[in-house]
């Protein structure tokens, strides 16, 4: 990770002397990897997904892929994805030797359209896997109505989306896995780490198993498992994170306002009825992105392109498939600087230099 040294950097994830004291206390304690600190952290976590069960791992790609592999999903499986999402959604499906099905998108709230989901459900079918894209919850309402329908297991990649609520309960606590990234850029970090929430109590059990080598207790297998424990550094700073995290997310919200109130020239984020909405990014469609970036960067303002490709034409995968509402999304939007670190100035400069620019670009069309 190379830090954003734009006036007005598009991301800047928070190190302050809290996590540094917290790192430094666990690394005196000796007790450094998947103790104390892990257990306290899965614990104060699941108050976040209406109390179920957590399970830490380190990552959040590892936390998709160990419930992916728990809820035994495998090869001959079918997974249905957004190609729109960061690659680690379906590299996950890949990774437990599972195909991915990409499904469109919603082009309102770039979340995956449950009428393209359905017409993606076949014989080999076995999960839908939602995608809350730049802290937008998924329309879980009608998926959890189609996987009913259809006897098909709901994970819930909410890498992006902690906190994010849809009429009133926590993303995460929908599927039969919720999947959380905690990598520095997220709405809360631990440096690396990922959290699976769990409603059932077994699927809990085989996660832990699966996360450990297969082992119960020290020596015995009982399952072939990988290492994909957490540090208990990591969710040291895990834990002080997450108490900054409601704050940390009213911020966000609040920047997100004054950004809706002030851009002109530009479509703004739609937020779907019932929606709680975290803007992990805040983003726009633009005229002539790449141009339009440039002329930001001139003025001081960063801002990134999530995502340039859509999954299904990455190299990895090299698709040929007709899914328009994903390439006009991937052709057109931009976010923007919303993150809580950011001062009324630097909201001020963003809404000038976004409003200037849509401004200069529809005039030279004309
Ligand atoms: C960040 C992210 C992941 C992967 O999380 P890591 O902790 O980086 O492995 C998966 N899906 C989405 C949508 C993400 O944004």
């Amino acid at each position: 990770m190379v830090p954003d040294t734009a006036a007005v950097p598009v991301a800047a994830p928070v190190i302050g002397e809290e996590e540094i004291a917290a790192v430094v206390r666990v690394l005196r304690s000796g007790s450094v990897v998947q103790g104390p600190e892990v257990a306290a952290f899965e614990h104060e976590f699941a108050e976040l997904v209406a109390g179920r069960t957590c399970v830490a791992v380190n990552s959040g790609t590892s936390a998709l892929q160990l419930a992916l592999q728990a809820l035994g999903i495998g090869p001959g499986d079918e997974v249905v994805v957004p190609s729109f999402s960061f690659a680690a959604t379906a590299n996950a499906v890949r990774l437990v030797g599972a195909a991915p099905v990409f499904a469109e998108i919603d082009p309102v709230d770039y979340c995956l359209d449950p009428a393209a989901v359905a017409a993606a459900i076949g014989p080999r079918t076995a999960a839908l896997l939602p995608v809350h894209l730049y802290g937008h919850p998924a329309p879980m309402g009608p998926l959890l109505a189609l996987a009913e329908r259809h006897g098909l297991a709901v994970l819930e990649d909410a890498c992006q989306a902690h906190a994010a609520t849809l009429h009133g309960r926590p993303v995460g606590a929908f599927g039969a896995a919720g999947c959380f990234s905690f990598y520095p850029t997220k709405n809360m970090h631990a440096l690396e780490g990922g959290m699976i929430a769990v409603q059932d109590r077994q699927l809990a059990d085989r996660l832990r198993l699966l996360r450990n080598q297969g082992m119960a207790e020290r020596y015995r297998h009982e399952v072939v498992g990988g290492n994909l424990r957490m540090t208990d550094v990591s969710a040291a700073v895990g834990r002080v994170q997450l108490r900054a995290l409601a704050e940390r997310t009213a911020r966000r919200r609040a920047n997100a306002a004054v950004l809706d109130a002030g851009l002109r020239g530009v479509t703004t984020p739609a937020v779907a009825p019932g929606a709680g909405h975290v803007y992990h990014q805040y983003t726009v469609r633009v005229p002539r992105r790449a141009q339009f970036q440039a002329e930001l960067a001139r003025r001081g303002v960063g801002s990134a392109v999530h995502y340039p490709v859509p999954i299904h034409r990455q190299p990895a995968y090299a698709l040929e498939l007709d899914l328009p509402e994903t390439e006009r999304a991937v052709a057109e939007v931009l976010s923007l600087p919303v993150h809580p670190g950011l001062g009324e100035e630097q909201l001020a400069r963003v809404v000038a230099a976004v409003t200037a620019t849509a401004e200069q670009f529809a005039g030279a069309v004309r």
